[in-house]
């Protein structure tokens, strides 16, 4: 099969019962046998998103970042799950978010879940739900979220965490810096977590050092505990925003570090592009984004995807990862490059979440396919590609777009 330039080409996909059968070089023959309309489109396999956050999205009508910083959001987040987390609150909005991503092609998500105090238990009992209600049309995986700092300070909270990660079929994360160096806090707790993940097979999702802060280093921290319990399971780390700013020679040493612990980043390019170097009345210098070139250039596997959607860490957005790729394209310079970023929203976050069946066209396959009205990459990323067809089974969907007035009683 020939490969154009920008990295697409030109096949037919045949379908039979719902699977792949056959990917051809060229054009179908008009040889009479019914065929989906997507003669000169694009299609791609569904996306696979795998840092979102499906229990904050969703409030900016009643809980909007007061500043657009990221300590504007810890507080507003917080305030908004204390008065207003119930289970029908989260139920209400992780499905207006499933619709959104199911509308616009969207296969398999993992989120994480704000797990502290009462939280916990309601948010994992709605995800499971969720997770049984929605999964002949998007694949669910969660993450358990809270400070690091608590698998030693309330080592009570973090064994009700953790039973709710082995009860639901969970993987395990927590964010490793908030603003301060934990220094020995943080290998204690990183040997807790990763020891418990390695003896009983459950995957890991950090979120790393979303700071522009040189005291922002807990990616290495993360990266040398790895090594050191010679961890086999899949290992993830979300955000790694300081990591830009390092020398480069300390930048390198890290980086080197994460091929040698097999730890992936996922870049999450338009949240950090709202918070990370936000000064009132200042124009930003930065992007805020990890260094995904030199990461993927090592050997990384290098990921984007959604993060938060109209809540205080991030204002905007649809789950929508058609926009994620094109944003990402243009903040992380994904054009003008040889690697194959694409697999930044299929094959590589699929394999992250242990999918080794979505993100990808394959003979064998369920045919759960996007028709997208392009047939460039510069068509693909110039348009917001309104008007797409989302199949699943080799059956076209017609799911609308959630109206917001949906979101008014909450
Ligand atoms: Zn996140």
């Amino acid at each position: 099969m020939t490969v154009r330039a920008d990295g697409l080409a030109t096949a037919s996909v045949l379908v039979e019962n719902g699977r792949i059968t056959r990917i051809i070089a060229g054009a179908a023959p008009d040889d009479g046998v019914p065929h989906v309309e997507g003669r000169s489109r694009m299609l791609l396999p569904r996306f696979v998103e795998v840092h979102t956050h499906l229990d904050k999205g969703q409030v900016h009508h009643r809980a909007p970042n007061p500043n657009g910083t990221f300590l504007g959001a810890r507080e507003a987040v917080m305030a908004d799950r204390e008065a207003n987390w119930s289970a029908e609150d989260v139920r209400t909005r992780m499905d207006f978010a499933l619709r959104c991503a199911l509308h616009h092609g969207t296969g398999a998500i993992r989120t994480h879940l704000d797990s502290i105090g009462k939280q916990t238990a309601i948010s994992w009992g709605v995800f499971d739900e969720m997770r049984a209600a929605w999964k002949d049309r998007i694949a669910l995986q969660a993450v358990c979220l809270f400070p690091v700092v608590k698998v030693i300070d309330e080592p009570e909270e973090f064994a009700n965490v953790l039973a709710h990660v082995r009860r639901y079929g969970g993987v395990l994360g927590a964010v490793t810096f908030l603003g301060e160096p934990l220094d020995g806090k943080l290998d204690a707790a990183l040997d807790i977590m990763i020891g418990t993940a390695k003896a009983e097979g459950i995957d890991l999702d950090f979120h790393v050092d979303e700071s522009d802060s040189p005291d922002a280093r807990s990616l290495e921290v993360i990266a040398d505990a790895l090594v050191r319990h010679r961890f086999a399971g899949r290992a993830l780390a979300g955000h790694c925003c300081s990591l830009a700013l390092m020398d480069d020679a300390d930048r390198r040493r890290v980086i080197d570090k994460l091929v040698a612990a097999r730890l992936n980043v996922v870049s999450l390019p338009m949240c950090n592009m709202y918070l990370q170097d936000r000064v009132s009345g200042r124009t930003p210098r930065w992007r805020g984004v990890a260094p995904l070139h030199e990461l993927d250039a090592a050997g990384v596997s290098t990921m984007v995807s959604s993060d938060n959607t109209r809540d205080a860490f991030y204002a905007y957005g649809d789950l929508d990862a058609v926009e994620v790729y094109r944003e990402a394209t243009r903040i992380l310079h994904f054009d003008h490059s040889s690697r194959p970023w694409l697999e930044t929203v299929f094959a590589r976050p699929a394999d992250q979440m242990g999918l080794d069946d979505r993100g990808r066209l394959a003979p064998g396959l369920a045919a759960d396919l996007v028709i997208l009205p392009a047939r460039t990459m510069n068509e693909f990323l110039s348009r917001p590609q309104v008007g797409r067809t989302v199949l699943i089974g080799g059956k076209a969907i017609a799911v609308p777009l959630p109206d917001y007035a949906e979101l008014d009683v909450l």
